[in-house]
């Protein structure tokens, strides 16, 4: 199978940040096998896609999400993130992998809608009698024809061990550890054009035991696996972390052997100028997610710095509890915001928002080599963005539309050379049955309360 996009406006995001006013992509089965300026090279062609007006970027990898909580939005709105997750943790107590099936489809979708190719998926809800939900989520990504990381999240710190989530939703130690391990024996993908990969995530330190950190980092070393929580999201976690082991929840992480360039961490918001500069020195990503921190009011991340600093940043939409849109287009434009607004109007370029929206991301998942760039050898995970109509027209800097503008329509999305979306409709599942079971999920799980 031959593809080209031709006659399009590409920023390819590699190194030296090369954009092509009007240019060609070809795509040979999963690959990109040339990219250059001007007309496209003859030859044989299986489909021709129409690139005028429209703007080629690297597929958008989504570093920290909760497909669940699609199921849950709208909920705790005025609250604390302590507040929301003590509001929240007895209703996901409810989750069945039927669900999860359908939260995940329908969060899949709306990423893909949004530009979105890859998707790192924290999920660290396994109630009992729940059914198999890593299957689940196997399974959504597979529908709607997505790359997926699942973090194989855990708690086993209960409210009795003075953790926040009640004692029913957590998990033994061991078979936590068993089940990150059993997830990994599972559906753990090497491979370059890899769809699912596993890591290994605890949810974060005030609902896990230190046994719990330690032991997936252990257990992810051994398996050649990557390492996420959540840390620094928010100044009653610093305290907190404080009053119990007398450190920061960066400082904590570093004891405990969890920073690494085989970790990324979600939020980073609170870190003292030590800390990044450690992050920095150890190559230790973050998942910047400024829409949920902007909605949960957890303080603006230092970004800026961290990329002085020389850690791998990309940007996550994070659970759509805290982020309602569920959308990676607008994080885009959500993390120039943020960074300027704690720095400046220098502190970031749209370019460096794209940059982390795309390679910086997939610098995070370890797969910089595979995905995040327009480039020769490199999977065809490519977003082709429609800047024709109403929304664009006439506008002349493509990168600055598609960072400052509304995000734009799909024109195609294509994962691994496949079309996933094409004149901004999902094409790989009906998105009607989609929004159906969703509805029928989240009533279920409401009724059952
Ligand atoms: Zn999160």
């Amino acid at each position: 199978m031959r593809t080209v996009i031709e006659n399009a406006a590409i920023a390819t995001v590699d190194a030296s940040g090369t954009e092509i006013p009007s240019g060609y992509v070809v795509i040979e089965d999963e690959l990109i096998v040339a990219v250059g300026e001007g007309p496209a090279p003859a030859g044989e062609y299986d489909e021709r896609i129409d690139g005028r007006g429209r703007l080629v970027t690297p597929g958008l990898v989504n570093t920290h999400h909760h497909l669940y909580q699609w199921a849950t939005r709208g909920l705790a709105a005025d609250h604390t993130l302590f507040e929301w997750l003590v509001e929240l943790y007895p209703i996901w107590g409810r989750l069945d992998a039927e669900i999860t099936h359908a939260a995940a489809t329908a969060g899949l979708a709306r990423l893909a809608m949004t530009g979105c190719t890859t998707v790192a998926d924290h999920h660290y809800v396994f109630p009992r009698d729940a059914g198999d939900q890593v299957e689940a989520l196997v399974s959504a990504n597979s529908r709607v024809g997505t790359r997926i990381h699942i973090v194989r999240g855990s708690m086993d710190r209960g409210e009795s061990d003075g953790g926040l989530p009640p004692d029913n939703l957590v998990e033994e130690t061991e078979a936590a550890l068993l089940g990150t391990e059993r997830a990994i024996d599972q559906h753990h993908d090497t491979s370059a054009n890899a769809r699912v990969r596993i890591a290994a995530g605890p949810c974060s330190p005030f609902s896990v035991s230190e046994r719990l950190m330690t032991g997936a980092a252990e257990l992810a070393r051994r398996k050649g696996v990557r390492l996420h929580t959540h840390l620094a999201e928010t100044l009653d976690e610093e305290e907190q972390c404080l009053a119990e082991v007398g450190c920061t929840p960066a400082e904590y992480a570093d004891k405990l052997g969890w920073l690494g360039d085989d970790v990324w961490l979600a939020h980073t918001v609170h870190l003292a100028p030590e800390a990044i500069r450690k992050l920095g020195a150890t190559r230790t990503g973050s998942a910047h997610c400024p829409t949920s921190n902007g909605r949960l009011g957890t303080g603006i991340a230092p970004v800026r710095a961290l990329l002085d600093a020389g850690a791998p940043v990309g940007l996550g939409v994070d659970g759509a509890a805290s982020n309602e849109s569920g959308g990676l287009g607008e994080e885009l434009r959500q993390s120039l915001f943020q960074a300027r607004q704690r720095g400046g109007p220098k502190a970031l370029t749209t370019r460096q928002a794209l940059w982390m929206g795309t390679m910086g991301g997939a610098r995070c998942l370890g797969r910089e080599s595979e995905i995040g760039s327009v480039e020769v050898g490199k999977l065809a995970d490519l977003a082709l963005w429609d800047l024709n109509g109403l929304l664009y027209a006439g506008i002349t800097d493509p990168v600055a539309a598609l960072v400052l503008g509304a995000t734009p329509p799909i024109a195609r999305l294509l994962v691994g050379g496949k079309t996933v979306v094409s004149g901004g409709e999902l094409r790989t599942a009906d998105e009607a049955s989609i929004a159906r079971e969703l509805s029928a999920a989240s009533a279920r799980l409401r009724e059952t309360r």
